[in-house]
């Protein structure tokens, strides 16, 4: 059986203390707005936030990591 070398602990709400729900590995948001983001931490999220998922190419592996864009107009 494999372990993973951290721990998944399940990320709760700094705002409202609910679990958080995971969209992406790395990304988990809130109802109330907030997000967050495994290399950018807690944000609160807008409505011209789009969340998507990027590959990029890490030795011959493709990993999976999500990015936000900004809807523009
Ligand atoms: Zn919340």
């Amino acid at each position: 059986m494999a372990t993973a070398k951290v721990p998944n602990k399940k990320r709760v709400c700094p705002n409202c203390g609910r679990k958080m729900v995971q969209q992406f590995i790395g990304l988990k948001h809130c109802k109330c707005g907030m997000s967050w983001k495994k290399d950018a931490g807690y944000f609160e999220r807008t409505p011209d936030m789009v969340f998507a998922l990027q590959r990029q190419a890490s030795g011959r592996k493709v990993k999976q990591r999500p990015v936000i864009r900004h809807k523009d107009g």
